[in-house]
């Protein structure tokens, strides 16, 4: 009988390179908490675009975790890095606007999408705090907005 790997709980077409074993915990702990984000159903009285506020945040801290970990922590190598975006540990686009300037803390690709409008608008959690003015700043504390619930992901903020 082949010998069956208990350490690694996905099936991968190509082993993963060096250094995969030391982030796979971290990586575990986040699948698992997708899952039971996919199986909660929301309260009642909750508006429905909620549902994925979840599963879009528990992504983009995936992102940011593996982000960190090649671009500002240098802890894994090149080869991971790749092998990790082809196997969708991380949103590569995203990642790419994170490199872009004022895009450092962007929440997700859905904020800055063009509307279907053709209309550009910008996602009221792209707005920088500081420029919501008056009772508009106290009112800014408590904006989450409707696409990922973000609180805000401007630069400046
Ligand atoms: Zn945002
Ligand atoms: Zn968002």
């Amino acid at each position: 009988m082949p010998k069956v790997s208990r350490n690694h709980r996905y099936k991968f077409k190509k082993e993963p390179p060096e250094g995969f074993s030391k982030i796979e915990h971290a990586l575990n702990s986040f699948s698992e908490k997708m899952k039971e984000a996919e199986k909660q159903t929301l309260e009642v009285n909750r508006p429905k675009y909620e549902s994925t506020w979840k599963i879009t945040m528990l992504n983009h801290q995936r992102s940011r975790y593996i982000f960190d970990l090649y671009y500002k922590r240098k802890l894994i190598s090149r080869k991971l890095y790749d092998w990790l975006i082809a196997n969708k540990f991380a949103d590569k686009e995203l990642i790419a606007k994170w490199k872009k300037n004022g895009y450092e803390k962007l929440c997700c690709l859905q904020c800055i999408q063009v509307g279907n409008t053709n209309q550009q608008t910008t996602c009221i959690c792209r707005v920088p705090k500081a420029s919501m003015n008056g009772s508009d700043n106290e009112q800014g504390k408590h904006i989450r907005c409707k696409n990922c619930g973000c609180r805000g992901c401007a630069s400046t903020d």
